[in-house]
């Protein structure tokens, strides 16, 4: 089934763009839940973490780096929190694999 982040990866919906290259994608969370909130995520579409294959893991070190990066452009590299929701129970109402890269504020323990 198509997701909403297939559609904006192709441009059928529009999107705040902070970076984008052949594999991944940046981009400006609709729904913040901090004052900085984007994600991250790979355009091929894996469903959830745990369904990438081996030989794509690789795209998990880019999206590290690519954290960092953002971490350092957004002005919050001391503190941030990055994390995927793999399933329903998780919170995943996107089956298309991203990270949430989230800070600018304090956070306060996972919930
Ligand atoms: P999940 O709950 O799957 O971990 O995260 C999905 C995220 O996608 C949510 O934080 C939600 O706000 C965001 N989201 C859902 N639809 C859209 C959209 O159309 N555009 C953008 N930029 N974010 C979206």
């Amino acid at each position: 089934m198509t997701t909403v982040f297939e559609k904006i990866i192709k441009g059928h919906i529009p999107s705040q763009k902070y970076y984008e290259d052949e594999e991944i994608l940046v981009i400006q969370d609709i729904a913040p839940q901090a004052r900085v909130h984007i994600l991250i995520i790979p355009k091929e579409p894996f469903e959830c973490l745990q369904k990438m294959p081996k030989d794509r893991l690789y795209l998990i070190q880019k999206v590290v780096e690519i954290a960092q990066m953002m971490a350092i452009q957004f002005d919050i590299k001391d503190s941030y929190r990055l994390l995927t929701n793999n399933g329903i129970e998780a919170g995943q109402t996107v089956f298309h694999l991203h990270f949430h890269l989230i800070g600018g504020e304090p956070l306060g323990p996972m919930a």
